[in-house]
């Protein structure tokens, strides 16, 4: 599987990992090349390593970083993630496009079987299929619902649902919170069931995140979605942050954003181990 520092990844652990995968894309590919500019913004010195909290993820034991896993494979993700979650680790998956979701939850369902995603995104991401791909990074929410996978499905930030999407959000019982909601007040989300957050990076207006591949107008702020992590109250099992593309990043200012929600979501998985 490629990855280093197995070793250190045990129960309590945050267990970061690339995974490049960028097969299933429709439109650019790039963000095969997204989990190392991550890595490399989270240890730009331009910056520090600590949350808001002033949590110091490098000095950090519990934060284990794992480097890149060698996976060409569409499905292997499923087994890196199960061997990451049966030694009791909370991971967080660096993408690599959206469809990594579908194979990454597939795991957490075995050991969480009442899951909440909270998917931040501008795209539902729920077509049936994109050019007869059904695992094309516009379709993973559909596999996960479609097999059961998990309890709820909250999107938030969506601003490109159509007539096919809305119908598949309806189907599915998909909860709805959009960019027209959002733009008069910023929810706080409730949720007693554990939390796997999905993060698409183009939940964000373009204007602060240029690196991605689909640009859709009209998006959250950085601190928009800061503020929904930090105010989340229920226990983050697992993430993910897809779709940076940094052939489009400008000077790098979307792998900083990238790297400052890892540090947030990791410091909120920190927070809530007993
Ligand atoms: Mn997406
Ligand atoms: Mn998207």
């Amino acid at each position: 599987m490629g990855i280093t520092n197995l070793e250190r990844v045990q129960t309590g652990c945050v267990a970061v990992v690339g995974f490049p995968f960028d097969e299933n894309y429709s439109y650019l590919k790039g963000a095969g090349q997204g989990p190392r500019q991550i890595f490399d913004a989270f240890h730009n010195q331009s910056s520090n390593t600590s949350s808001e909290r002033a949590i110091d993820l490098a000095r950090e034991d519990r934060f284990v970083e794992c480097g890149i896993a060698e996976v060409d494979d569409y499905f292997a993700m499923t087994e890196l993630t199960r061997v990451l979650l049966e030694r009791g680790a909370r991971p967080i998956i660096l993408g690599g496009e959206h469809s990594i979701s579908y194979p990454i939850v597939r795991a957490f369902a075995e050991t969480h079987p009442k899951l909440t995603v909270i998917h931040f995104d501008a795209h539902p991401d729920l077509y049936d299929q994109m050019e007869g791909n059904r695992y094309a990074h516009g379709c993973p929410f559909a596999r996960i619902m479609e097999e059961g996978l998990v309890d709820r499905l909250i999107q938030i930030g969506i601003r490109t649902a159509n007539p096919h999407q809305r119908a598949q959000a309806e189907r599915f019982g998909v909860e709805t919170i959009d960019m027209k909601q959002l733009s008069r007040k910023l929810p706080r989300l409730e949720t007693h069931q554990p939390v796997y957050i999905s993060l698409d990076l183009d939940v964000l207006d373009p204007a602060f995140a240029p690196g991605i591949s689909h640009y859709e107008p009209g998006g959250l702020s950085v601190r928009g979605v800061i503020t929904m992590i930090q105010d989340l109250s229920a226990d983050v099992v697992g993430a993910d942050i897809v779709e940076l593309n940094p052939s489009r990043d400008i000077n790098g200012m979307t792998a900083m954003a990238a790297a400052k929600f890892l540090k947030e979501i990791a410091d909120k998985m920190l927070g809530s181990i007993k």
